[in-house]
């Protein structure tokens, strides 16, 4: 048997998105981060990478890293624990072009550190793997 997904399109006179929706928008984040120009800022790419649930995207020129965590409010209901309260920037999203339909498509979306090396490698030649001795040791007890 095949189902087919609801829609924005098929959403009756009335009736609100969010009530069709199991809160994609609260099992994330985003945050800006500099544009890489050499090859240390791709390493810390590729650490941010090999922590899990982490992805790197380009929109429009611009680079983010994205957490995919469900937030601390979000209820098993997929409602909002802090309604009233919620943060602004919370208040300010609206279903106009939010990822209900879960299709987004970034310009360019890196998942896993080997594409980052590999992205790095084409822009600015290979490296040598296990050669960055100069970077700072990140994690280390002192
Ligand atoms: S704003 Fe969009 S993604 Fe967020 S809960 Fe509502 S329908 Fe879902
Ligand atoms: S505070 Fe509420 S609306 Fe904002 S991300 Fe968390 S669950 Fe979603």
């Amino acid at each position: 048997m095949t189902t087919t997904p609801f829609r924005r399109n098929d959403l009756a006179s009335g009736e609100n998105l969010c009530d069709h929706c199991p809160a994609r928008c609260c099992r994330y984040f985003a945050l800006p981060i500099e544009t890489p120009t050499a090859r240390e800022d791709f390493e810390h790419m590729r650490w941010y990478l090999l922590h899990g649930d982490v992805s790197v995207f380009v929109e429009d020129d611009g680079w983010f890293l994205l957490i995919h965590n469900d937030c601390d409010q979000l209820g098993a209901d997929h409602r909002c624990g802090i309604y009233a309260d919620r943060p602004a920037i919370c208040r300010s999203y609206s279903t106009a072009n939010c990822e209900f339909e879960e299709d987004a498509c970034y310009d360019r979306l890196f998942e896993h550190p080997e594409q980052i090396d590999e992205f790095a490698d084409a822009l600015l030649g290979r490296r040598r793997r296990g050669q960055l001795a100069s970077l700072p040791v990140l994690g280390a007890v002192s």
